[in-house]
């Protein structure tokens, strides 16, 4: 009964919400499921970070019910009921879970396992390093589409082992207008929760009135749209068709006040993925990270790829290709980019392209650190980067039950033992991941 009345304020507040001018222009990415533990339960003592640009919280009561934030705020503030769990949480740091807004759980050459134990098995990887949602920007093939689908149907009917799971299936495309708005309807019709289209910069591109088609078919079946990009004259054009996601970083050239204004017009996120620029040139050496226990709990999972990329001929093939190496110049123009846009107030989200299909060294889990990382030295500040990571990504994806900590939203929490304000790196200082009120059992 609970859930039906905070379902009931969630719709009151969304029609408040439109009342006072905001649009609804798509619906929302549903994440629907039960809660498996109903008692409360009441996290105490704890600095929290709620995912908005408010200030931290400090000595805070968090208040967990039926799965969701019932409450949160200072000592006093919020009532704990009788018979709670009350969790002594002092010395820690809460953040809602991080939310990767481009990343990939796709078949994969090198995996021994049969596609749903990979899958799930990447999803738990995922949820073990704190991610708890990840949006995965394009399945490789038929049957990680089709898997991925169902773990997605799965999850909203209340099974919910690894990180929660949205994706776009296969990228859309079409060599007509006619051709790319049966792509978007397709995918529609098998129902895909976003719409992942590719503008690469080179001759076989769509042309802008053939993505055009595909955008405006999309938002016409109140879907969004998220773009790969390159060049800023791409990301300028993907806008300008009405797409709402631009999911890489512009790398030619710095980006410019039309590009700004634009983006702020129009509400479009921006997901830089340093990573993935760093992943196609680090392995031409043995990274330092290599030896990182904070990687290393991965090595499980990591391990086959890492022996491919600790293999002499591989790093040397990388030291010897010259787009590789261009794309440590890219990688620099993205940094620059970043800091340009964020300053001019666009909305950024974390996005690492992990797990992109047989690109190798993309690693699910870890690279999300890295990548707040990055966004921290390209000249973010923490506060900046963990709102990119949780409530930013949320916002540029509908995603209105998670993403933040407020009372209605899921309980996904991620538990630090230090605060990543003073440091970014603390946010690998793990003590507990929660996805929907349940207490993360840690595979690693
Ligand atoms: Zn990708």
């Amino acid at each position: 009964m609970k859930g039906f009345a905070i379902r009931g304020l969630v719709v009151a507040a969304a029609i408040v919400l439109a009342w006072l001018g905001f649009t609804y222009q798509y619906s929302s990415l549903e994440i629907v499921e039960e809660a498996q533990g109903s008692a409360a339960i009441a996290l105490i003592g704890a600095r929290v970070i709620d995912g908005t640009d408010a200030a931290p919280i400090d000595d805070a009561i968090l208040l967990i019910e039926d799965g969701r934030i019932a409450g949160i705020g200072p000592a006093g503030s919020v009532n704990i009921p009788d018979g709670a769990t009350r969790i002594d949480m002092s010395g820690k740091t809460i953040m809602p879970g991080l939310i990767n807004a481009h990343g990939h759980v796709t078949v994969d050459d090198n995996t021994q396992l049969p596609i749903r134990a990979h899958m799930d098995q990447r999803l738990a990887i995922y949820a073990d390093y704190g991610v708890t949602t990840v949006i995965s920007l394009g399945s490789h093939d038929e049957p990680d589409e089709v898997e991925g689908l169902k773990i997605r149907d799965e999850q909203r009917a209340g099974t919910l082992n690894g990180a929660r799971f949205l994706t776009g299936g296969r990228n859309a495309r079409g060599e007509t207008e006619i051709d790319a708005r049966a792509s978007v309807a397709h995918l529609d019709d098998i129902g895909v929760d976003i719409i992942k289209y590719h503008i690469n910069g080179g001759p076989n591109d769509m042309t802008p009135p053939v993505y055009g088609a595909l955008v405006d078919e999309a938002r016409a079946r109140g879907l969004l749209t998220a773009v790969h990009i390159f060049n800023l004259v791409d990301a300028k054009g993907a806008i300008e068709s009405g797409t709402n996601i631009i999911a890489h970083s512009v790398r030619d050239r710095d980006v410019d006040d039309e590009l700004i204004n634009e983006m702020i017009r129009l509400d479009v996120g921006y997901v830089p993925t340093l990573t993935r620029d760093l992943s196609v040139f680090i392995y031409e050496n043995e990274p330092e990270f290599f030896e990182d226990p904070f990687f290393l709990r991965g090595e499980d999972v990591y391990a086959t790829e890492l022996a491919l990329l600790r293999d002499p001929a591989s790093q040397d093939a990388i030291r010897n290709d010259a787009g590789a190496q261009e794309i440590k110049i890219a990688l620099d123009q993205a940094m620059r980019n970043l800091k340009i846009l964020s300053d001019a107030g666009v909305t950024i989200a974390m996005g690492s392209d992990s797990g992109s299909s047989n690109d190798w060294g993309r690693w699910q889990g870890y690279f999300e650190h890295v990548e707040m990382e990055m966004m921290v030295e390209a000249g973010m500040s923490e506060m900046q980067v963990l709102l990119a990571a949780t409530g930013n990504a949320a916002q540029i994806m509908n995603l209105d039950e998670i993403g933040t900590i407020e009372p209605g939203k899921w309980a996904d929490l991620l538990v630090l033992n230090a605060d990543p304000l003073i440091d970014i790196r603390n946010t690998r200082e793990i003590d507990s991941v929660w996805i929907a009120g349940n207490r993360r059992a840690m595979t690693r």
